[in-house]
This record gives structure tokens, sequence and C-alpha cells, in this order.
């Protein structure tokens, strides 16, 4: 039935918008405000209000947007936005060897499991 991929069908439900527009939103609140005119007030969460910049995002209220500014994915798409912006070149030496955040993640895990074995 559909994507039978677990993970193709997460990727695709979180797309947001790119990097490279969230960084022009956050040079040119013109640019923010341009993207933002494309949404209807009405259909966003918290009518528009709550709404984080780095990760394009809209929140319902005011509290789940301060908890989304202290989590992980945010602090993530924080710093890959502090990273120069990607070449085409990077993007294909990359391309196969980095699936996604989660590597880090899982390597992050080995790495303290090892610990826990040796002391
Ligand atoms: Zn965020």
């Amino acid at each position: 039935m559909g994507v039978g991929n677990k993970r193709t069908r997460t990727k695709t439900r979180n797309h947001i918008r790119d990097l490279d527009q969230v960084k022009a939103d956050l040079l040119s609140p013109k640019h923010l405000a341009q993207y933002k005119d494309t949404k209807l007030t009405e259909d966003l969460p918290g009518l528009g209000q709550w709404y984080c910049t780095e990760c394009a995002k809209w929140y319902d209220t005011e509290a789940s947007l301060v908890v989304h500014r202290k989590g992980k994915p945010h602090k993530r798409r924080v710093r890959q936005l502090r990273e120069e912006p990607w070449t085409q070149k990077e993007a294909e030496a990359v391309a196969g060897l980095v699936t996604d955040n989660e590597g880090h993640e899982r390597r992050a895990e080995a790495a303290d499991a090892e610990m826990e074995m040796t002391t």
C-alpha cells in the first residue's frame, strides 16, 4: 500500500523548506514575508502566530514553540544553517555516504556502549 518503506514516508512527511531558502528568510524579512503570504493564516496552526523561522514550521501554541526551540531537531537545524551553504560538488561527494543525521546518533550510542563495557 503506497510507499512501503517507512523511512521514505517519514522523510516525505517531514519535508520542510530547504536550507538555502531558510537562509534567505533569515537574511531578509521580506523574503520570509513572501513565503508566509503563500499560506492562509486560517489554515496555519495557532493562526500563524508561532513560527520557527529556522525550521520553517508553525506551532499551535507558544508553549510548543518554546519547547521546540529547546529541542534537538531545532538545534540541529540551527547548526546546519550556521554552516556554509553546500555546493553541488560537496553534495555529490556526500551522497550515498551520509543518509541522515540519525547516523551520528547511532554512532554516539555505539561509543557509549563501548565505554560502558570498558568501565
Ligand atoms: Zn526550529
